[in-house]
């Protein structure tokens, strides 16, 4: 199986959503699934929504309509067969290994041998993740961290483990470098990988000395954003972009994976008020805003 003709994302989220989109964009089919909304008559809503509002975006949309065509939806209870139709299965849902673990138990009853199956986590390590799957699994299996948008970050983290089959890792790293633009990075299985090992420390300190220093969200951006090497957004508007709500999994999971005399473990300490946020729906731009307002 040498050529990518179609795709799979399940998950149609802030990452999942974005990853359909760009491959859509690429000119591949790619279906799209996330669960059955509860109560829900539209058993594909939450894929539909998805698509429908990377059309809307702004200031430009994620999506050409054209590209929108490729897109299928769909949500994992009625279209999990449909699974066998693709070579490339990206997992993007949300950063929990039990989740993540039944669900590929699930894409492994129905995808066809040699079909590769990679994760978007942002901590978890591939050796959890394939942990208890079958050996086949492990040998299709990789981590293919992309970063947000996935439309205009260009960097990609690739994990492979010591059983991933690295014909399978040649395919997908050419795919997401020919068709997806993107510049791979080839990490090691360790917590965080790169680019969140870094991320959480200055999202840490961000957060604790704007508080210390008692600056605005715009004052400490305007300090910790290009310094920091991101332009648009700043470190704050970065996390509203990210979600506030996918924090406390990518700092609990790096918590229980660095040991504690790691220089790294003390930037995933709890932060309370990210905590009080998620609870009042702050959870960033998909929520009713978070550091920032939304207009
Ligand atoms: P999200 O909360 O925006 O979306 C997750 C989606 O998964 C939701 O629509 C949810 O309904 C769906 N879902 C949950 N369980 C499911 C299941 N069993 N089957 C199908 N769908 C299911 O999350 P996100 O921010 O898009 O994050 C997704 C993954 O990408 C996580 O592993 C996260 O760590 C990683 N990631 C996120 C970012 C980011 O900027 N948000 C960046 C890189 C990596």
């Amino acid at each position: 199986m040498s050529e990518i003709r179609k795709a799979a994302v399940i998950g149609a989220g802030v990452m999942g959503a974005g990853i359909a989109a760009h491959i859509a964009n690429a000119g591949v089919e790619v279906l799209l699934l996330d669960i059955v909304p509860e109560g829900a008559s539209n058993r594909s809503a939450i894929a539909e929504k998805a698509v429908e509002r990377l059309l809307k975006a702004e200031p430009a949309a994620f999506m050409s309509k054209r590209a929108a065509k490729l897109v299928k939806t769909g949500n994992v209870e009625d279209d999990l067969d449909a699974l066998a139709d693709c070579d490339w299965i990206v997992e993007a849902v949300v950063e929990r290994l039990d989740v993540k673990q039944a669900l590929y138990k699930k894409i492994d009853t129905v995808r066809k041998p040699g079909t590769a199956v990679s994760s978007n986590t942002s901590t978890i390590p591939l050796a959890a993740l394939i942990d208890g799957l079958s050996e086949g699994f492990g040998r299709d299996f990789l981590i293919t961290h992309f970063f947000n948008p996935p439309r205009y970050m260009r960097l990609l983290e690739i994990v492979s483990g010591p059983a991933t089959d690295p014909a399978t890792v040649k395919r997908v790293s050419t795919f997401a470098d020919v068709k997806l633009g993107k510049t791979v990075v080839n990490c090691k299985d360790t917590p965080g990988f790169i680019a969140n090992r870094l991320g959480t420390q200055w999202m840490q300190l961000a957060v604790g000395e704007a508080f210390a220093l008692g600056l605005t969200v715009e004052e400490a951006d305007s300090v910790m954003g290009r310094p920091f090497g991101i332009p648009k957004t700043g470190v704050f508007g970065l996390m509203d972009l990210v979600g506030i709500d996918l924090m406390p999994h990518v700092l609990n999971s790096l918590q229980r994976a660095l040991p504690k005399d790691d220089p790294f473990h003390k930037g995933t300490r709890d932060l309370p008020l990210i905590g009080e946020m998620i609870e009042s729906g702050l959870t960033g731009r998909k929520g009713k805003g978070g550091f920032y307002r939304l207009n």
